[in-house]
C-alpha cells in the first residue's frame, strides 16, 4: 500500500516537472525550478539539485523525511552543514542531493490542503518580479479566471538567498497573510527570483502557474498600453465568494 502511494506520487510528479520543464512555457531553462509532493505524513519526494524539469529521471526525485528538513527553520546552519543535513534527510542513503530549496518545499507542503508545490522562473512573471510594480502584480487582480486560480490575491516575498532564509522568509510571509486576509495564498511571488504555486492535485499547480503566466503577460501588456485598469475590489472578492466559482475550482481540481 506505502509503495503504491510512493509510485503513483513519484509517477504524477514526474508528469508535473516534465510539463513544467517545456520549453515553450519559458518556465524553467538548464537546472531552474523545483517541484515536490506529500507522498505520507513523514516524507515528501523533492527533485534532485542540479537536475532539469524538463528531462527529469524517476531517481531524480529524492525522498526524503519532513522531521529533518523543517529542522533546518530552527536553527542557525552554515552551507556545509546545511548540505549535510539535506543528506542525512533522505530515506535511502544512496538516493541522489535533494535541492537546495528543498527546506521551503517541507514547510509548504505541510499547510492545510497543499499536496504538490510548483516552483518556476517564469519569464513573464519576472518581468514583473524585477521591476517596481511587484506588489501592485501581488495585491491586484485583472480578471475573473486569475482570482479563480491564482487567489484574490498573491503573496509576496522580498529577496533573500535561496535555502533555509528563503524558506523562514516564506513561513514568516504565509503565516501575516493568513492573519491579513483569512486565507491562504496560491501563488507566492519572490521579488527578482520566481514563483511557487501550492495545490492539493498535480493540475492545480499547473492551472495555478499557467494562469499566473497569463495574467503576467496581460499586466506586461496593460502597462505597455498606459495604466493598468485592475478589477474593483468588490468585484474580486465576490467573484472569490461565489458558489458556482467554488464549482469551478472543484472542477479544475483546485480545491
Ligand atoms: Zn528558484
Amino acid at each position: 500500500m506505502h509503495d503504491d502511494q510512493l509510485t503513483s506520487t513519484r509517477d504524477m510528479l514526474l508528469q508535473l516537472s516534465h510539463e513544467l520543464g517545456k520549453p515553450e512555457h519559458r518556465l524553467a531553462i538548464l537546472g531552474e525550478g523545483n517541484t515536490s509532493a506529500r507522498v505520507d505524513a513523514e516524507t515528501f519526494l523533492v527533485k534532485a539539485s542540479g537536475s532539469e524539469l524538463r528531462s527529469l529521471r524517476s531517481e531524480q526525485l529524492v525522498q526524503v523525511r519532513f522531521d529533518r528538513i523543517l529542522a533546518l527553520l530552527e536553527q542557525n546552519l552554515n552551507d556545509a552543514a546545511t548540505n549535510e543535513a539535506l543528506l542525512a534527510a533522505r530515506v535511502e542513503a544512496a538516493a541522489a542531493k535533494p535541492s537546495v530549496e528543498t527546506s521551503f518545499h517541507a514547510w509548504l507542503l505541510q499547510q492545510e490542503g497543499v499536496n504538490f508545490v510548483g516552483h518556476t522562473h517564469a519569464i513573464e512573471v519576472n518581468k514583473i518580479l524585477c521591476s517596481d510594480k511587484a506588489e501592485l502584480f501581488a495585491s491586484r487582480r485583472l480578471f475573473p479566471d486569475e482570482i479563480v486560480c491564482c487567489g484574490p490575491r498573491s503573496l509576496l516575498i522580498e529577496y533573500v538567498d535561496p535555502g533555509t532564509l528563503l524558506a523562514i522568509a516564506i513561513r514568516d510571509g504565509w503565516q501575516r497573510f493568513f492573519q491579513e486576509n483569512g486565507f491562504a495564498p496560491r501563488l507566492i511571488l519572490l521579488r527578482n527570483h520566481g514563483m511557487i504555486a501550492v495545490g492539493a492535485s498535480a493540475g492545480a499547480v499547473l492551472a495555478t502557474t499557467f494562469m499566473a503566466m497569463k495574467a503576467a503577460e496581460i499586466f506586461n501588456g496593460a502597462c505597455a498600453n498606459g495604466e493598468v485598469v485592475f478589477m474593483p475590489e468588490h468585484e474580486v472578492q465576490r467573484i472569490y465568494s461565489r458558489q458556482d466559482e467554488h464549482y469551478r475550482q472543484k472542477m479544475l481540481k483546485l480545491v
